[in-house]
């Protein structure tokens, strides 16, 4: 019996009871207290039956949501981390919850989200069956210094028995575990691909295998997209499970696996969580459930509501979305999805500045495709907050006019200056401005709401 062990259990059990006491989220903590009090805390803890990781740049929360709400579901108990800390703290906290003093887990799956950046500090010590990854690209270069980085990362950390089900899109995640024998691939094979020469931004452009130049077969953002090798015979790899068609009019996608199409609800038709959806759906399928029972529960699990969260009033419709700054990827698809929306009239608050954005670096505002705000549909657009003026000389160099684009320092001003006559209004903020956004909102309703009046 470690007696560091649960001393550490017992002082987190005891944090996290206390912080619900006062009403306090419990997700980051409780794990902080236990692995300061025994550094092992993780490896102490007895592996639930099925441990599932999922890992990515983009869309790993989303996704480890989705596959926990489709198992719970079908009847499993399912331990999650979806809506707290994804480092070694929020994963610890995760699992000490599910779990008795002596460290053995209630439930028989815990699908755990694990920030890539910290791979190192819990696959040391948890070894999980299955890791679904959904892509990695640059994100801040503060945290996460260069995709190549966190890609090694990964790699030095993952054991070598853990099935991996990989972005075959994706040729630097599709690298992850190279040496694990268990692995699937996914992917998309539909939607008219985007031009290359309109992919700014790659993250990889040489052939991972001979460093010759890549050629695309097509692109669908960044990097994302198909390859082959210019000079040995290197070839994105076979994906097993494949989206085949998107159909928006009736909100589904096929799946095509085994050369059998499955016709599957269509959750939201953003292409980035297209791919979440393929990773979700294949991914159970390989885990053992039918794709009726995945269909059968997609219909009734709405994407997590915080992230994408469309509302109407009277003849507004405003749009809230949760975006991490310093993620250029991230960002850019936001953008490029509100411009390629059919409606007229749009106006963007966008208030996506990191709350340390003094000690980082403006640059991932240049590796950002601001062209698509451009677009005649656009009639306004806002930038609210200390890098307000970044924003702004990023926007004219990338050619959007400059009377449409208003500025103010402070993200609780932003709402104030939005054009009220634009009937589609978006909000991209961070998560630490969520009342600033809401106060966006609230002054939009009000004004839905006197017009109905
Ligand atoms: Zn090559």
């Amino acid at each position: 019996m470690n007696i560091r062990f649960i001393i550490a259990m017992l002082a987190a059990k005891i944090s996290k009871f206390l912080l619900k006491l006062i009403g306090k989220n419990a997700t980051y903590l409780p794990g902080l207290i236990a692995l300061k009090l025994d550094k092992n805390f993780l490896g102490g803890l007895s592996k639930p039956e099925t441990l599932i990781c999922v890992t990515g740049t983009n869309g790993k929360t989303t996704t480890s949501n989705m596959i926990t709400d489709i198992l719970r579901d079908n009847g499993y108990s399912v331990t999650n981390n979806g809506f707290g800390s994804n480092v070694q703290a929020g994963v610890a906290t995760a699992l000490l919850a599910d779990a008795t003093l002596t460290g053995k887990p209630k439930n028989k799956v815990a699908v755990i989200e694990v920030d890539e950046r910290s791979s190192i500090l819990v696959y040391k010590y948890i070894t999980p069956d299955y890791l679904v990854a959904t892509n990695i690209t640059r994100d801040s270069m503060k945290r996460n210094a260069h995709a190549e980085f966190i890609t090694f990362i990964v790699n030095s950390a993952l054991p070598s028995t853990t099935k991996v089900f990989l972005n075959g899109d994706d040729l630097i995640s599709s690298f992850f575990g190279k040496e694990n024998t268990d692995r699937t691939y996914y992917g998309l094979d539909c939607e008219i691909p985007e031009r290359e020469e309109s992919a700014g931004v790659k993250d990889i452009v040489y052939c991972p295998i001979c460093g010759g130049k890549l050629n695309a077969d097509y692109i669908r953002y960044n990097h994302i997209g198909r390859y082959r090798c210019s000079e040995c015979d290197f070839v994105s790899p076979e994906r097993a499970y494949t989206v085949t068609a998107i159909d928006r009019e009736n909100k589904t996608v096929t799946l095509t696996h085994n050369g059998e199409n499955h016709i599957l609800p269509l959750v939201n038709d953003n292409i980035v969580n297209v791919y979440n959806l393929c990773a979700v759906s294949g991914f159970l399928h390989k885990f053992g459930l039918s794709f009726e029972q995945i269909a059968a529960s997609l219909k009734k699990t709405a994407i997590v509501k915080s992230r994408f969260d469309t509302e109407k009033i009277g003849d507004y419709s405003i749009t809230m979305q949760l975006s991490k700054g310093q993620n250029p990827i991230a960002t850019s698809r936001s953008i490029n999805y509100i411009a390629s929306i059919e409606a007229e009239s749009k106006a963007m608050l966008f208030m996506c500045d990191d709350i340390e954005e003094k000690a980082e670096s403006a640059c991932w505002i240049y590796d950002c495709d601001y062209a698509p705000l451009a677009s005649d549909n656009i009639k306004q657009v806002i930038f609210a907050g200390r890098r307000c003026k970044d924003h702004l000389l990023r926007a004219l160099l990338a050619g959007v006019d400059e009377s449409k684009i208003a500025i103010c320092e402070d993200p609780a001003d932003g709402a104030g200056l939005i054009d009220t006559s634009c009937r589609n209004v978006y909000i991209l903020y961070q998560l630490y401005l969520v009342n600033e956004a809401k106060k966006a909102k609230a002054f939009i309703e009000k004004k839905a709401r006197e017009e109905i009046k």
